[in-house]
């Protein structure tokens, strides 16, 4: 059952490892023939699907050596080995159809049949940690949340640290001390990948709930880990950071690398934060993930400290990734005529505004086109938080061309030498 979602999904897991400068795939499994490597394409150490992390005191760095993602094969994938039973998602938050919003899915990892109250009650409360932060606490409509529960044979994780060597039989094979750092949780990413592929393929983002009171986590563009011990939901909220928004660590990691995101650049030319720099507090400050990198604040944001909000570029990237996943924002007619009245669909509260040829001439859902010109409509949802939006999530257009217009010379008299001298110098205005 579970791989029909699986397949429905067409995606190959890849393992790779990374040492030093280069990668090397070590596993793809579920391709649909075994000699498909070819269709991996390396990736860089810097690539920012390597995983972070963060360090308790927010200090710590280290370079992670396994990095997961999915490789898109034109072909349905077939498993090889099933995993752990896992049962079909359950809604936790709202209640719109998962291809209409962004679907967080939160799986159980080392809690045993017996406990499943608890990681009930610890999906809980990351939806309530969630719910209570800057932007979802506004948003929280935008997004659909699930959990999905699998059995663990025993309960907790594993542990390879400096401190403690243990193997415990669970789910997902979470274990601390992943890349060498004791505070680091990785688990078995096709184990993950598969059970989300089980429970929930629709699923845009996974969280793993480790039921282990150690401190760790990690947090990915695929996948974040949180511990769920003491004080752990300010630490889940920041690894949501990296897999709802692919948000950077805005602290730094002691090394230089190429790669950039919203919330970490290297200095201008090229800064994505460009729009809020007048604002109080903004700028560059040095040291964003890789030590090259700028971020948007000194202190105070959530990607860097446990206790602060997201910073505003951070928030706008997260009410980006929001809408992304929304129904298109503009339902218009492929075709309209000269002159013809027209009404198109969008939600409720967006902007829509007309022009021809670049001049507005009508605002709302209907308007009464012209007999003649570029026609185009634009809705645009406002948001105060959003200031740039580079890949037109906030907004959306349809354009008629309505033939040319004769031009004024065409039907007035014929122009005297004079207009006809006038008419150039005119137009360098
Ligand atoms: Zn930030």
């Amino acid at each position: 059952m579970w791989f029909l979602g699986l397949a429905a999904s067409a995606g190959v897991v890849a393992i790779v490892e990374v040492d030093g400068d280069t990668t090397r795939l070590v596993r793809a499994v579920q391709v649909d023939s075994p000699g498909r490597a070819a269709d991996w394409a390396p990736i860089p150490r810097n690539d920012p699907r390597i995983r972070s992390f963060l360090g308790a005191d927010g200090g710590e760095a280290v370079r992670l050596e396994r990095a997961t993602f999915r490789v898109r094969l034109p072909d349905g994938a077939v498993p090889a080995d099933l995993p752990r039973a896992v049962e079909a998602a359950q809604r936790l938050h709202n209640d719109a159809p998962p291809a209409e919003r962004l679907d967080l899915l939160v799986l159980a990892e080392g809690y045993t049949e017996a406990e499943r109250a608890a990681f009930e009650a610890d999906a809980d409360a990351l939806l309530a940690g969630l719910l209570a932060t800057s932007p979802f606490d506004r948003h929280g409509d935008l997004l659909n949340v699930w959990r999905a529960f699998g059995p663990s044979a025993e309960s907790g994780a594993s542990k390879d640290t400096r401190f403690e060597q243990v193997t415990r039989d669970t789910a997902l094979s979470c274990t601390y001390g992943c890349g060498g750092a004791d505070r680091i949780i990785c688990c078995d990413d096709d184990a993950v990948l598969a059970a989300a592929d089980a429970s929930l393929p629709e699923a845009d983002a996974i969280f793993v709930l480790v039921n282990d009171d150690e401190y760790g986590g990690a947090g990915s563009f695929t996948y974040s880990v949180s511990f769920t011990g003491p004080d752990w939901i300010p630490v889940a909220v920041h690894e949501l950071g990296h897999v709802l928004g692919e948000l950077y660590d805005e602290y730094d990691y002691g090394f230089d690398a190429g790669a950039y995101g919203v919330n970490c650049a290297p200095l201008p030319p090229f800064l994505p934060w460009d729009a809020w720099l007048d604002e109080p507090g903004m700028g560059a400050w040095p040291g964003c993930t890789y030590s090259n990198l700028f971020r948007p604040t000194d202190s105070g944001c959530r990607m860097r400290e446990l206790d602060g909000p997201f910073c505003p570029v951070c928030r706008e990237a997260l009410v980006r990734a929001l809408h992304a996943h929304l129904p298109p924002l503009l339902e218009a007619p492929a075709t309209a005529a000269p002159g013809e009245a027209v009404t198109v669909g969008s939600y409720a509260g967006t902007t829509v505004e007309w022009s021809v040829d670049g001049e507005p001439f009508a605002t709302g859902a209907t308007a009464t086109l012209p007999t003649c010109g570029a026609v185009t409509v634009t809705a645009t949802v406002g948001s105060e938080w959003v200031r740039s939006d580079p890949d037109g999530v906030m907004s959306a257009s349809q354009r008629w061309d309505l033939g040319p217009c004769p031009r004024a010379c065409d039907t007035a008299p014929g122009p005297s030498w004079l207009a006809v001298l006038l008419l150039p110098l005119a137009r360098r205005r």
